[in-house]
């Protein structure tokens, strides 16, 4: 029995060690693109249930706004405040966070060996919340400042009319996105509030567009995560480069676009 117990503890430790490894290797590949500047971006994973984390002594703590209670108990990995994605391979053992969610769902715990997790935390956990309901026994976020979709957002063009020509801009949108995407008007980064409302937004979609700010992809592990925000970032570059060749949005007509969906609807 306590060999089982040893090799279970073994098995969660290598996980984690994999986890690690994606984040820094996504966070690495965001900065070699020139979407992670200086300290933006961040990412989390939800580690699958029963995955344990060692807190040490007189563990840190952040407080929810109110209670997430479908992540009672759950643990994360999450990436630090201030830390830098081009870093990200050579400080993973330091900038990547370990998190517990308290048994009552009221707040974050962390090792006080570590710095503090990103500032848009209240984002990560209100999100990640969404999992459960899922059927995802895990999941990751990842969130950066990508230069196209930074550009096409500051545009005064409505949420609405702007999501549709990101739509028909890249069929791999309509193909591989299957809840599409929604922007956000800009809100103040680093709030409860901007986390309820992306949590809302990502109900019905795989990447949520911060107005004037960045994207974030969220899905059951951090490969598609990372692919929502590159097909949304390629999204935005077609129609700005459109823009500027043909002076306004090509993208698919109406009947390129519905057998794209008639296609979809076959498999
Ligand atoms: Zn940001």
């Amino acid at each position: 029995m306590e060999s089982e117990v040893a090799f279970q503890h073994i098995a969660s430790m290598n996980n984690l060690d994999d986890v690690r490894n994606s984040i820094a290797e996504t966070a690495w590949h965001l900065a070699h693109m020139g979407w992670s500047e200086a300290n933006a971006g961040n990412i989390s994973v939800l580690l699958p249930r029963g995955t344990e984390i060692e807190l040490g002594p007189n563990p840190k703590a952040y407080h929810l706004s109110e209670p997430v209670r479908s992540l009672a108990g759950r643990t994360l990995l999450i990436t630090a405040t201030g830390s830098r994605f081009r870093r990200m391979r050579t400080d993973r053992e330091t900038q990547i966070v370990p998190l517990a969610i308290t048994e009552f769902g009221t707040a974050a715990l962390w090792p006080s060996s570590y710095p503090g997790p990103t500032s848009e935390i209240g984002t990560h956990i209100q999100v990640h919340s969404l999992s459960p309901d899922l059927g995802w026994d895990s999941s990751a976020i990842v969130h950066t400042h990508s230069t196209g979709m930074l550009a096409l957002s500051s545009s005064d063009i409505p949420g609405e009319m702007l999501g549709e020509a990101v739509e028909r801009a890249h069929p791999e949108i309509t193909t591989l996105m299957r809840k599409g995407l929604s922007f956000i008007d800009f809100t103040p980064p680093g709030t409860w509030e901007l986390g309820r409302v992306t949590m809302e937004e990502f109900r019905h979609s795989n990447a949520v567009i911060w107005r004037k700010h960045g994207i974030l992809g969220y899905a059951e592990d951090i490969e598609m995560a990372c692919d929502y925000v590159e097909m949304t970032e390629k999204a935005a570059q077609i129609l700005l480069l459109e823009k500027s060749a043909f002076g306004g949005f090509q993208g698919l007509k109406d009947r390129e676009l519905d057998s794209l969906k008639e296609e979809q609807g076959q498999d």
